[in-house]
């Protein structure tokens, strides 16, 4: 390319318009800058030096001196929020909100911010409403989250499952609880006295519908295992004692993890119609490819019942040899000792004997005897679908601590 003496030109401009352009810009802010007052820097010099407390004072008292700009209100609002101090943070929005000449749209954001203020101070009643308020804002979809949160933690399960409805219509996205939520409904329809089958089986046909949209997903087995479940309570009230079995059974293939929340109950179907033999290889055959604690004891005890001490030992031998677990040991020396017919056997160790083996054992296995949540730790005896902790959903499987190490 030939040089084109116009070119020299060119660069002297270019270089000129740039400092026009600076000098512009540094005017403007120096002109900014001197309508901001002296706390702002003060403000700012504190949050450089890590002095958050100071800084807020100082910011407090630009947002006095210059109540128009709703922002730093704004800003100062949800820091107080972020650090606690609620009854701060709502002041700031309350102070807001009292305002006549608020525009409409900062009214709506601060409407929502004091809903999250009250829900932060466990204030529920007032942050339902004031998310209610701005349910048919920009802030919705935030408002219908909340809203779902806090009718899970009243345990209010029809107006969560309104709200996931409504949830639903705003966005495209799955929420996995909602089968509980009706799995909750048919709990208490089946709790009420008397039984309300129909409304038990509305809600449980409602979570199905639910779960078919889950299926393939981890999650999606256990909440049908439940489902599966609450079935076979209302068989049971229905007094189907095969029907309750095969909704039993079925948790066996849809969760085997699972099988120790059905195990006992199963085997009693079983033996209700007349099949204990069936029902005793039935959990076995499952313990054998799905080992846990809960199956071990019904199948070691219906052994010990049906087959007798000495086949029932050498399962559990084998079955303590395979996965070695001083819970297994507790509850089998638990059923041996209340079982209690041993002095007809020969060649057994005396009571005393087992029953000191037992409490020793016992002492270590108090610790073991736990299930734990996957995302808050919390320990529990009982299994929840809902861990108590930190209200999730199905965050552990129904598997002791020492099963799952
Ligand atoms: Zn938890």
């Amino acid at each position: 390319m030939d040089f084109e003496p116009w070119w020299l030109i060119v660069v002297p401009v270019l270089f000129a318009l740039g400092w026009i352009a600076a000098r512009v810009d540094i005017r403007q802010m120096l002109s900014e800058t001197r309508a901001l007052p002296d706390s702002y820097f003060k403000g700012l010099n504190f949050i450089l030096n890590e002095e958050p407390d100071r800084a807020i004072d100082a910011f407090v008292e630009v947002a006095k001196l210059d109540p128009e700009t709703t922002e730093l209100h704004f800003a100062l609002g949800s820091l107080f929020r972020r650090r606690g101090e609620m009854e701060r943070a709502i002041r700031v929005h309350q102070s807001l909100l009292a305002r006549s000449d608020l525009p409409q749209a900062e009214r709506e954001h601060a409407q929502h911010e004091i809903a999250q203020d009250f829900l932060k101070a466990g204030m529920l009643d007032r942050a339902e409403q004031a998310f209610q308020n701005v349910l048919d804002t920009r802030f919705a979809v935030q408002a219908v989250r909340a809203l779902i949160r806090i009718y899970e933690s009243e345990h209010d399960w029809p107006r969560a499952i309104e709200a996931v409805k409504r949830l639903r219509a705003l966005v495209d996205e799955p929420v996995p609880q909602l089968v509980h939520y009706q799995c909750e409904q048919a709990q208490t329809a089946l709790g009420a006295r008397p039984p309300n089958l129909q409304e038990a089986e509305a809600a449980l046909d409602a979570a199905d519908n639910a779960a078919a949209a889950l299926r393939g997903q981890a999650r999606g087995q256990a909440s049908e295992a439940r489902i599966a479940m609450l079935r076979a309570a209302v068989a049971k009230l229905r007094n189907n004692p095969e029907q309750q079995r095969a909704y039993l059974e079925s948790v066996l293939s849809i969760a085997p993890e699972y099988a120790g929340l059905v195990a006992g109950e199963l085997f009693e179907c079983y033996r209700t119609i007349g099949r204990p033999e069936e029902g005793l290889a039935t959990l076995k055959n499952h313990y054998l490819r799905h080992p846990t604690l809960d199956t071990f004891n019904v199948v070691f005890r219906e052994m010990r019942a049906q087959q007798g001490h000495d086949t029932a030992w050498e399962f559990a031998r084998d079955a303590l040899r395979a996965h070695p677990s001083l819970l297994g040991l507790d509850r089998l020396l638990e059923i041996e000792l209340a079982t209690g017919d041993r002095s007809t056997l020969p060649n057994v160790t005396p009571d005393a004997d087992l029953s000191l083996l037992r409490s020793l054992i016992h002492k270590h296995t108090q610790r073991l005897d736990r299930y734990s949540c996957n995302v808050c730790g919390f320990e529990a005896r009982h299994f929840y679908w809902q861990c108590p902790g930190c209200n999730s959903w199905e965050t552990y499987k129904p598997l002791r601590l020492e099963e799952i190490k």
